[in-house]
């Protein structure tokens, strides 16, 4: 005849193990979420990288353009100095200046259109790190909303083992239910432990021969002689 304050012990600590798994899973969605939400920031970095890249670019540009607004004003200037040119050897002095210059504006043409090449390059990667950060978004959202549900899902299974836990609980003498309750705490939540093969799997110490043939009996409460907890016999599986 199996002792029933020693099932309701063991139906109890079967709950509680379970209580403490989904209060473990419950305490970690917290951390689940950030990690969820910083899988984000690496495409987001990219993305921000990118496009300073391209504004640094456009500055760059935009002094580009100055310097050959600049040039085009020095040339039309010099060119409306031949006027004024008295000697061939004056004549011949400004059109190397103009020559100069133009040299310079066609070297600055040349590098704003190196950079427009550049420019486009990045938009295209800029476009392709926006799509990239879209996704990935979407992906987190989606993620996210998932962990949501799995929470509320586990909160209500936790509502109805917190329920059930009541019931068994009622069922359980005083006493014991202290002893267990002080077992828990000293064991880290587990109280209650299977005896297989002579071996306790609390502590997974030898127990006794004699004791073990008691316990196989699962008519009195025995506690195992290393680690105190309660323990119980449960017939292999054929
Ligand atoms: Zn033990």
């Amino acid at each position: 005849m199996v002792n029933a304050q020693l099932s309701h012990l063991i139906e109890l600590q079967e709950i509680d193990t379970r209580i403490l798994e989904i209060g473990r899973s419950i305490n970690d969605i917290p951390r689940r979420l950030r990690e969820a939400e910083s899988s984000l920031q690496s495409s987001h970095d990219a993305l921000k990288k990118t496009e300073q890249q391209r504004d640094a670019l456009e500055k760059k540009k935009r002094e580009k353009e100055r310097a050959l607004d600049d040039a085009n004003e020095k040339i039309v200037k010099l060119k409306s100095r031949t006027g004024e040119i008295k000697t061939n050897k004056e004549y011949q002095a400004l059109l190397r200046e103009i020559e100069a210059v133009e040299r310079e504006r066609s070297l600055i043409e040349d590098e704003i259109i190196a950079l427009m090449v550049d420019a486009d390059s990045l938009q295209r990667q800029i476009r392709a790190a926006e799509d990239d950060f879209r996704k990935r978004m979407e992906e987190v959202e989606a993620r996210k909303k998932r962990i949501s549900e799995e929470q509320e899902r586990l909160e209500t299974h936790l509502l109805s083992l917190q329920d059930t836990r009541k019931k068994i609980r009622s069922m359980i003498d005083g006493e014991i239910y202290d002893e267990y309750i002080q077992l828990i705490e000293l064991h880290r939540g587990f109280a209650v432990s299977e005896v297989r093969g002579e071996i306790c799997q609390g502590c997974n110490m030898n127990i006794p021969p004699q004791l073990f043939v008691e316990i196989k009996k699962n008519e009195e409460i025995y506690h195992c002689p290393h680690c105190r907890r309660i323990l119980f016999y449960r017939e292999p599986a054929a």
